[in-house]
């Protein structure tokens, strides 16, 4: 790997605003994007698709280490597919939101995602930055920069719903938010900041506010 080569990784819950940012640091840097979020995602879609039960783990075990994924590490590029299919749009839907922890809270599920992730940060000899759960503590601890991103539950509650504009009832925009980080937090402590993980509370900062700070922390620790 070449010595400037630079990987940054961050974590936070759902709305606190890490794919926005993550994606900015990226375009800016000119480093690639892994949006981890949307491998389990995918894989939540392959297991419906197939007409497995989220309750049946061993047929989700074998969806996710069976499935063929493949997605866009370009910022500036928005597919995924999985098994062939373009799921670009499904992956967003409440339904596959609703689905998801159910890849998320299988270990056997977490280790080959962790693994294929690994592998996709590792692709891009600029480096990367990928955002998740689990970045900053499993998947690359040892990255350059390792950021935990906060915010209170009414701005990634209203961030969300930005999001979402109009698309889900406010009953699917709890589930999507309260609900689902109670389940992400079963296996994954996402919560609080591991030992040299950086904590940004972005509750009262814009985007550009973000980026703008992580940018700089970037950069001061380039290697
Ligand atoms: O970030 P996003 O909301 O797209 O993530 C979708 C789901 O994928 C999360 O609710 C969580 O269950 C799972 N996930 C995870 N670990 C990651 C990224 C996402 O468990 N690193």
């Amino acid at each position: 790997m070449p010595d400037d080569r630079l990987v940054i990784a961050i974590d936070g819950p759902s709305g606190s605003g890490k794919s926005t940012t993550a994606r900015a640091v990226a375009r800016r840097l000119g480093l690639s994007y892994l949006d981890t979020g949307a491998m389990y995602r995918a894989v939540a879609v392959a297991f419906l698709d197939a007409g497995v039960s989220p309750d049946d783990t061993a047929a989700v075990i074998e969806a996710t280490t069976s499935a063929d994924i493949e997605l866009s590490l370009d910022p500036d590029e928005r597919w995924v597919r999985v098994n062939g299919r373009d799921v670009t749009a499904e992956i967003r839907e409440p339904r596959t939101a609703q689905n998801v922890s159910a890849v998320s809270t299988i270990p056997e599920c977490r280790a080959d995602m962790v693994r294929r992730q690994r592998a996709l940060m590792d692709s891009d000899p600029r480096g990367c930055v990928a955002e998740g759960r689990d970045i900053t503590t499993v998947v690359y601890p040892d990255a350059d920069l390792r950021i935990l991103l906060t915010a209170s539950p009414e701005a990634r509650l209203r961030r969300r719903a930005g999001d979402m504009a109009g698309k889900i009832t406010e009953d699917q925009l709890r589930d999507q938010v309260l609900r689902r980080d109670r389940d992400d937090s079963t296996l994954v402590d996402f919560q609080t900041a591991a030992d040299g993980v950086q904590l940004l509370d972005t509750s009262d900062m814009t985007l550009a506010e973000v980026v703008d700070a992580i940018t700089d922390l970037a950069e001061e620790s380039r290697p």
